[in-house]
């Protein structure tokens, strides 16, 4: 029998704690109406879990909440069957989303026409009205979607809901028999605000939320309190026992409206996938300036016949999604907390996690600002987090979600994260200061130094910007950071006694000029830890732009050839630290632009690795002649390196590892000739 790998047990585990922590979020939010987590954090978790569930069908358990609608009921009321079920909806967040939800409806029913039916998706409670010859005689939660509660009494006190239909010219039928009328119950804003000021007035607690309030107050055992509080009802469908009475969605809304009940009027159809990414747009903003809140848009087949033959997954119609706009909030798991030093030395905790989708971005890094913002999040590796991100604005971590943390798990030692990382450094927090910095005031000695290797040859190459005049630019205050270097002026630099006319204009001249820096020199020049020419000119090789790299997520960093996991988290938090997100910002204000030129020659396509010395040229002479002509520089030989290049003894691994590949061995004299041929 084969062993169960990691990963599975890992997701094992993870679906397990999943479904206990939903179960009693989905609790205190549908029985309790005082819901312990943001509905944006539910729906992370949940969406966790289908992928895992999606991923191993096994796991799926016949409790897991995945196939679950609502919650169990509570006593008090009568239960109820339903006509027919009162379903969920399956979400979709993106017009590929959409677009895959389509293809698999043409695959059930090839060749028809859709034609689809869009509203504004309520933030309430569901709840079934039935009319008897047009007379209300019954109103059901939707409770567990096969049973619910009877709050008739309850739903009697809503002023929009009537107690008799309107008998309207062409809808007669409805007036006959049975009518079920399906819909929210909502509090409208307005009245929500105007609710919780009276109560502030009369110095009682305030309500959290509308659609809380609302679904609290439908299951209120006296009708007389809730007459107080001002709900709405607004109806979403309408079901008869002869299908054909309702030929389309559409046609159940105008007949809703001609019946006297209140239904959305944003309702519209569609033909086609456009109208309805159209509306989609359309309504991601202007939601805002509704009357209630909504939680999305529903989508679905107009022609009822059609939606009748999808049929129902699990708990959710086939024919009908729930369309949800990027959400603020997402969880996701911290893989581990790194540390960066600003060109101050201020020391900056980052947060490295699994790419998760935050307001429509993938984030996969965020600071922790400093050592006490990780003590009161309370923020350890292997946490389950809350990221969020209000509009543009940076992701923050916002809180920890603690029920899912891993057993033994330590609180973040910050000064022995310091020690482990950077071992020839010591740190200090100076005294009613929340950061720690590196040691002996030493910020002016790290820019210094910062700005020297930015200068150095392998970087921008400024010869004339050597050590004696960046010290002196650092100390006269003109450069605070790698980006001031193009701020200098000739007559901020006459005023120093380093400089006289001639001088003072071959810095300006040699700075200017390096206004359009090569991509992979610029980057090397900015001090990212553990990355040297080689590994910025992979980097750059791989992703082509600074745009990209800064995006890059540490899985796409560490796929690249030769760089591992600490690299990349190394890349990841230094692009992730607020001070370098400001400083590439100022580069970009000052029109520094460095540029991708991918190089090409007679070594186009071939790789290169040097094992022992050279006598003629150093080690890097011969990597940047190989990238002059277009070669790849490797610091190990792999399945495609094209020559390995011996100065002295080799040793046997590397000469076998060669031979298994088909690598050509070139001792010096033998890359020479290559070279000059
Ligand atoms: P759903 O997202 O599956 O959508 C289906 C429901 O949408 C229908 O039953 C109907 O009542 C409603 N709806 C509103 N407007 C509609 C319209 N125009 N047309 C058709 N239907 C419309 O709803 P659900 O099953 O109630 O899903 C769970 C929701 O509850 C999620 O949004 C989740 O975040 C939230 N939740 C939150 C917590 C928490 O702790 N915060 C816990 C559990 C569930």
């Amino acid at each position: 029998m084969m062993t169960p790998s990691q990963p599975y047990k890992k997701s094992v585990k993870r679906a397990k704690e999943l479904r206990e922590i939903l179960s009693k979020y989905s609790y205190a939010y549908h029985v309790l109406d005082t819901p312990s987590v943001s509905d944006a954090v539910y729906d992370s978790l949940f969406s966790e879990l289908i992928t895992i569930e999606t991923k191993y069908p096994e796991l799926v358990t016949s409790d897991s909440p995945t196939g679950r609608v609502g919650n169990e009921l509570l006593g008090g009321f009568k239960k109820v069957t339903h006509s027919s079920r009162m379903l969920s909806l399956n979400d979709v967040f993106d017009r590929a989303d959409v677009e895959a939800w389509v293809v698999r409806m043409d695959k059930l029913l090839p060749g028809a026409r859709h034609e689809f039916f869009a509203d504004i998706k309520m933030d309430g409670l569901a709840c079934a009205l039935i009319y008897e010859n047009g007379i209300l005689v019954q109103a059901v939660t939707r409770g567990d979607s096969y049973v619910g509660e009877d709050v008739t009494a309850n739903v009697r006190t809503i002023s929009n809901v009537p107690l008799r239909l309107r008998d309207a010219e062409g809808y007669k039928k409805f007036l006959i028999g049975r009518t079920e009328i399906r819909g929210e119950i909502v509090m409208l804003k307005n009245d929500f605000v105007a609710l919780n000021e009276k109560r502030r007035a009369a110095g009682e607690p305030e309500f959290a939320n509308p659609r809380n309030l609302a679904a609290g107050t439908i299951r209120q055992l006296d009708p007389k309190l809730v007459a107080a509080r001002p709900l709405s009802f607004r109806a979403y469908d309408l079901l008869r026992q002869a299908a054909t009475d309702v030929p389309t969605n559409m046609y159940a809304y105008e007949a809703l409206s001609a019946l006297g009940i209140s239904r959305n009027k944003e309702a519209s159809i569609f033909g086609n996938l456009d109208g309805v990414m159209a509306f989609i747009d359309e309504w991601s903003e202007k939601r805002h300036d509704l009357p209630f809140d909504t939680d999305g848009l529903v989508v679905k087949v107009n022609d009822r016949a059609q939606f009748a033959e999808l049929g129902v997954v699990g708990k959710q119609p086939r024919a009908a999604v729930a369309f949800k706009y990027a959400a603020e909030q997402a969880t996701t798991v911290v893989k581990d907390i790194v540390i960066s030093i600003g060109r101050t030395g201020a020391a900056t905790p980052v947060a490295v996690f699994d790419p998760v989708v935050v307001a429509g971005t993938t984030v996969q890094h965020a600071s922790l600002h400093n050592a006490d913002e990780i003590a009161r999040l309370d923020i350890r590796v292997g946490d389950t987090v809350v990221i969020f991100k209000a509009g543009d604005i940076i992701p923050q971590v916002e809180s920890v979600v603690k029920e899912l943390r891993p057993k033994h798990t330590k609180p973040f030692q910050f000064e022995e994260a310091l020690k482990h990382q950077y071992p020839e450094l010591s740190f200090i927090r100076p005294e009613g200061e929340v950061v720690y910095r590196v040691k002996g005031a030493t910020g002016v000695l790290l820019l210094a130094k910062a700005v020297q290797h930015f200068a150095s040859k392998g970087a921008l190459d400024i010869d004339t910007l050597g050590e004696k005049n960046v010290v002196a630019l650092v100390n006269a205050g003109l450069v605070k950071d790698l980006a001031d270097i193009y701020t200098i002026t000739k007559t901020q630099l006459l005023r120093l006694d380093r400089f006289a006319d001639i001088s003072a204009g071959k810095l300006i001249d040699a700075i200017a000029d390096k206004r359009k820096p090569l991509l992979e020199r610029f980057v090397y020049g900015l001090g990212i830890r553990h990355v040297g020419t080689q590994t910025a000119i992979d980097l750059i090789n791989a992703f082509k732009s600074l745009e990209n790299l800064r995006n890059a997520t540490i899985d796409q960093l560490k796929a690249i050839d030769g760089i591992g996991e600490v690299v990349a988290e190394s890349v990841a938090a230094w692009f992730a630290d607020p001070d370098n997100e400001t400083l590439l910002t100022k580069f970009g204000e000052l029109n520094v632009k460095p540029v991708f030129e991918k190089k090409t020659g007679k070594f186009t396509g071939q790789n290169f690795v040097v094992t022992g010395t050279l006598e003629s040229l150093p080690r890097d002479e011969v990597a940047e002649k190989i990238r002059e002509l277009g070669g790849t520089f490797q610091s190990a030989v792999a399945k495609d390196t094209t020559y390995l290049i011996t100065g002295g003894k080799v040793g046997e691994s590397k000469l076998k590892k060669a031979s298994q590949y088909g690598t050509t061995i070139l001792n010096e004299k033998e890359f020479i000739d290559l070279l000059e041929k």
